[in-house]
């Protein structure tokens, strides 16, 4: 009777008017989490914040947390094991977002509440399942790492290095079709070129390396074999291939340290540790910040919304965004100045 009520309050029925969590509101909640792979950088450190704001909140929230290893099959296989448990809530980071309604009819028919994150489904596969998507903007971290680099190209005319006021770059991309790598792609040459600045893609295209360190530093050693001097900015599409792309270039004399008389500015997406001990030690120019940690405290707080019944966002800091399926967790960019800043 209970998850009943949870079912018709989670769809959306009245929810508002119902005084719901004063006295009904649970004291234990259950939280399937399914996670596309463990061991993306990115998505360790939300891990970290599910844990961590779980065990900071008021109620005991038990995590369930379950490692598709980037293997869609496994995840449904997952998913239906955990369907069949006494779960309040689900929160779904999809291998595939092509096979989120699958997922999202399989929430629907055990009465579970779903909450997608990381990797956004179609808003029509949300409102099937009057679901919530907690992710960034896809097209906010290009727009970011547009207006860095022409922030630098402003202030540092050397960066032009053949002096014909067009900049030659490469952008490193993850898998073709996921929907923040088709967007990173895009919005950082069109912001910078928003900006005033000409780009002209030495290889023509993307280069992709799949969100991947070793890839992007083969790529990399290949590219500069042939075009060693030519290469005036690289965009990577998150940090682990931009740290590739750094390992590549240290080994040509490239961007050793601040120093360097041969140094070119790389600018990634994540702020993983170590990317940004590679801005700190001067062979990153930047990257652009998502918050995992922001990531895990919205995704508690909203999940224990869910398992009472009662609106997402309620109570809470985070507003529902004009899709009105979607809440948005800002990027920020970062830099040597503000790692330093950070530092004190
Ligand atoms: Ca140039």
């Amino acid at each position: 009777m209970k998850k009943r009520l949870a079912l018709l309050l989670a769809c959306g029925m009245a929810v508002s008017m119902l005084p719901v969590q004063a006295e009904e509101a649970k004291d234990e909640i259950n939280v399937g989490v399914l996670i596309y792979k463990f061991d993306d950088t990115y998505i360790s450190t939300v891990r970290a914040a599910l844990e961590k704001y779980a065990e900071e909140a008021d109620v005991t929230v038990n995590l369930n947390m379950q490692d598709a290893q980037g293997d869609q099959a496994k995840q449904n296989d997952q998913m239906d094991v955990l369907m069949a448990q006494d779960l309040d809530v689900v929160l779904i980071n999809c291998v595939d977002t092509g096979s989120a309604q699958g997922l999202a009819d399989r929430a629907v028919d055990a009465g579970v509440p779903a909450i997608f994150f990381n990797r956004e489904p179609d808003a029509s596969v949300l409102e099937s399942c009057s679901g919530l998507f907690v992710g960034t903007t896809a097209s906010e971290a290009g727009v970011m790492q547009g207006d860095l680099l022409a922030d630098m190209w402003e202030a540092h005319p050397e960066y032009d290095l053949n002096g014909d006021g067009v900049c030659q770059y490469l952008v490193f991309k993850g898998e073709p079709g996921n929907p923040e790598a088709e967007a990173r792609t895009s919005y950082c040459v069109s912001q910078a070129e928003e900006r005033g600045m000409t780009m002209e893609n030495i290889q023509g295209e993307p280069v992709v390396a799949n969100w991947a360190t070793d890839q992007a530093q083969s790529a990399m050693e290949a590219i500069l074999a042939a075009h060693d001097g030519e290469i005036e900015a690289v965009f990577c599409n998150n940090d682990d291939m931009a740290l590739g792309v750094i390992s590549a270039l240290n080994a040509a004399g490239y961007n050793t340290d601040a120093e360097a008389e041969k140094w070119i500015p790389v600018i990634g997406v994540d702020a993983t540790d170590a990317g940004l001990e590679a801005i700190r030690s001067g062979k990153m120019a930047a990257t652009v910040k998502q918050d995992g940690d922001a990531m895990g405290k919205a995704l508690i707080e909203i999940a224990i919304n869910a398992a009472n019944g009662v609106d997402f966002v309620e109570g809470t800091e985070y507003e529902i965004a004009e899709d009105g399926v979607s809440v948005r967790i800002p990027y920020s960019p970062v830099t040597e100045e503000s790692t330093a800043a950070d530092a004190e």
